[in-house]
């Protein structure tokens, strides 16, 4: 197991690295091991993370005529998975695809909840009173909705694989409409700056709150990091760090995902271009000097 990820321990907090993000089931399931309960999952990535475990592998495994029912298939990987036996948790990590590690988890007791902070999808997981808004939409095509149009606070159903992605508008304080590609540019900018992790987390609250839980922060979590959320050098450096800093030490434990091609697809300031490399040494420094 330990050949899937490196780990590090700054000021007494475990802090594993991971190259392909999907490694860190591993990581998760150390963690696992030490705490009395599966520990909830703030992340922080690009992407949001949330396909089904096995998706790939089982869609495979059927295309290529080895298994007749895929889904079975599929839910019997995720069956099979016990966070107790490492030789169970390296043929998951080695079955895995891209984005499928998260429901993995969730899936076979080593996390409770995870709560995705992403740049890819601004509607997420949809609240209740959107998805009514939005079936209103469809019913009463080409009249309006008869259902008002959604303000927050939200509220949300539990999901049955526990994995939330959290919503987001733009930067904070942007009045374009619509958004465009500048708007992306300085809202990733401000990924870990506190006037937007605030945000981030009041919309999680709302999130949490319908499944018992006052705030993402009131219960044992793990922190990970995805280096491809940070797209320019201001990203990684924030004015004010105070959030980031306290999600750090409050922490059980942090996560990192280097994944230095997605970092290089995704960067958007080419006069002054960073590889996953420097972003992990900045992180590092963060993660020290925030305990
Ligand atoms: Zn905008």
């Amino acid at each position: 197991m330990t050949s899937l990820f490196d780990q590090f321990s700054i000021k007494g907090k475990d802090v594993y690295v991971v190259d392909d993000h999907h490694k860190a089931l591993a990581a998760w399931t150390l963690i696992r091991r030490k705490t009395e309960a599966p520990p909830n999952l703030i992340t922080i990535d690009h992407h949001t993370d949330t396909y089904e475990a096995f998706l790939g592998y089982a869609h495979w495994e059927a295309y290529e005529g080895r298994v007749a029912d895929q889904e079975a298939f599929r839910l019997a990987q995720v069956a099979d998975i016990d966070w107790q036996d490492d030789k169970s948790v390296a043929k998951a990590v080695e079955n895995l695809k891209h984005d499928e590690h998260i429901d993995a988890a969730t899936c076979s007791g080593v996390l409770g909840n995870a709560f995705c902070i992403q740049l890819s999808d601004s509607d997420a997981t949809p609240s209740i009173e959107q998805l009514a808004f939005d079936k209103s939409m469809e019913e009463n095509w080409p009249n309006p909705p008869t259902e008002p149009k959604p303000k927050r606070p939200m509220s949300y159903a539990p999901a049955a694989n526990r994995i939330y992605a959290l919503p987001f508008d733009c930067f904070i304080g942007c009045q374009a409409k619509p958004h465009n590609d500048a708007c992306l540019a300085r809202q990733s900018n401000e990924i870990i700056e506190t006037r937007y992790l605030d945000d981030q987390l009041q919309r999680g609250a709302e999130i949490s709150r319908s499944i018992g839980l006052a705030d993402l922060e009131a219960a044992p979590y793990i922190l990970d990091i995805d280096l491809d959320a940070f797209h320019s050098r201001r990203a990684i450096t924030p004015e004010d760090t105070s959030t980031f800093y306290r999600l750090i030490k409050n922490a059980v434990a942090v996560t990192i995902a280097t994944e230095a091609e997605c970092v290089e697809d995704l960067w958007l300031d080419e006069q002054d271009r960073m590889a996953a490399a420097e972003l992990l040494r900045k992180m590092l420094a963060h993660i020290d000097k925030a305990l």
